[in-house]
């Protein structure tokens, strides 16, 4: 029996406006009013963050940010601190997501760094690896997510990891409709939590909550959901519309 709180969190990646997003918020409030026993997060663009907070702050959802950058405060022009991003109500924020990693040069050494700036904003991070398609069929899914967990999470004590969640995102299911079979999303979770007992210990391991991404929809989360490893899933595309959101959220 899994004792980690599963967790389901709305990448909205480049899409709404401020008006759209408090929209799509304020009815996946009414939809999910009802659900107790697990975590939401949504991560609207950085526009939108104060004005879903205003709508959200008074429920169990949870506010994410897509980005930070590592430094507090500075001549940065376009860049957005951590320090901000809590101060305007979020909780969480996801970094190393793939498509920085893949279109904003983001490298492990700066999603360390990053890491370490949400942290010390007080935000907890998502943290997301992943392989890619040629990757995968090299057969280097083992070693591209070992590299990228050793760097990403380089220094980090006990505590730190354990106020993190990781997300398993194969690059090739993100976006494209095709999703991990669940087999092939438990044996990597399971290597990640494997890596985590390895590098920190086994109870940080164990509660520690690996969410999958990739193509999540409502027809696939309750199979993936029923593994043992799987503690949730970040969800990008079918996150937008708060009735299929929902349904995902509602995947018992
Ligand atoms: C994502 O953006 O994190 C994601 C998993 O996207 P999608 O669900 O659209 O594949």
């Amino acid at each position: 029996m899994r004792n980690r709180t599963p967790m389901i969190a709305g990448n909205w990646k480049m899409f709404k406006t401020c008006p759209e997003a408090v929209n799509n918020a304020r009815t996946l409030v009414s939809l999910v009013s009802d659900v107790d026993d697990v975590e939401i997060m949504i991560a609207p663009p950085f526009t939108a963050l104060t004005g879903v907070f205003d709508v959200i702050s008074q429920s169990a959802i949870h506010l994410g940010a897509q980005n930070l950058h590592w430094e507090v405060e500075g001549a940065f022009t376009g860049e957005i601190s951590g320090k901000m991003i809590y101060s305007a109500g979020c909780r969480y924020v996801i970094i190393g997501h793939s498509e920085r990693r893949q279109y904003f040069g983001e490298i492990d050494e700066r999603v360390n760094r990053k890491i370490n700036a949400a942290l010390d904003a007080h935000l907890l991070p998502v943290i997301c690896v992943g392989e890619s398609e040629s990757e995968r069929e090299s057969e280097k899914t083992f070693s591209v997510l070992d590299k990228q967990m050793q760097k990403g999470v380089e220094g980090l004590t006990l505590d730190q990891m354990g106020s993190a969640v990781i997300a398993y995102e194969p690059v090739w299911a993100i976006g494209t409709g095709k999703t991990a079979t669940p087999q092939q999303a438990q044996e990597v979770h399971e290597h990640l939590r494997n890596f985590l007992a390895n590098r920190f210990d086994e109870t940080t391991a164990q509660n520690i909550r690996i969410l999958y991404g990739g193509s999540v929809k409502p027809g696939n989360i309750g199979e993936l959901m029923s593994l043992p490893d799987i503690d949730g899933a970040l969800v990008g595309g079918a996150s937008l519309d708060p009735e299929t959101f929902s349904k995902i959220i509602k995947y018992k």
